[in-house]
């Protein structure tokens, strides 16, 4: 299976990335974490999965969604 459209040479954060356009613009609104209860960035009580998520994009430039997680707690509506 391959993916729809050819992977986009992208800018991002001053640096040169390959960008899955389809999936960059789902991430937002589909990450599991965008839409959990534990994700509270620069809290003490934010989630320690996606704080260390988040620590190997920062150090290798990459991006991603989270589709499966044992931790996730739907946000309140
Ligand atoms: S519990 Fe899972 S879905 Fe929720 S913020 Fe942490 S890593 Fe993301």
């Amino acid at each position: 299976m391959a993916m729809e459209k050819p992977a986009e040479a992208q800018t991002h954060f001053g640096n040169l990335v390959w960008v899955n356009t389809k999936m960059d613009a789902l991430r937002e609104s589909e990450c599991l974490c965008m839409n959990c209860e534990l994700f509270k960035p620069n809290t003490d009580g934010h989630c320690r999965i996606a704080a260390a998520g988040y620590a190997l994009c920062r150090l290798t430039n990459i991006s991603f969604a989270v589709t499966r997680c044992p931790a996730f707690i739907p946000k309140a509506p």
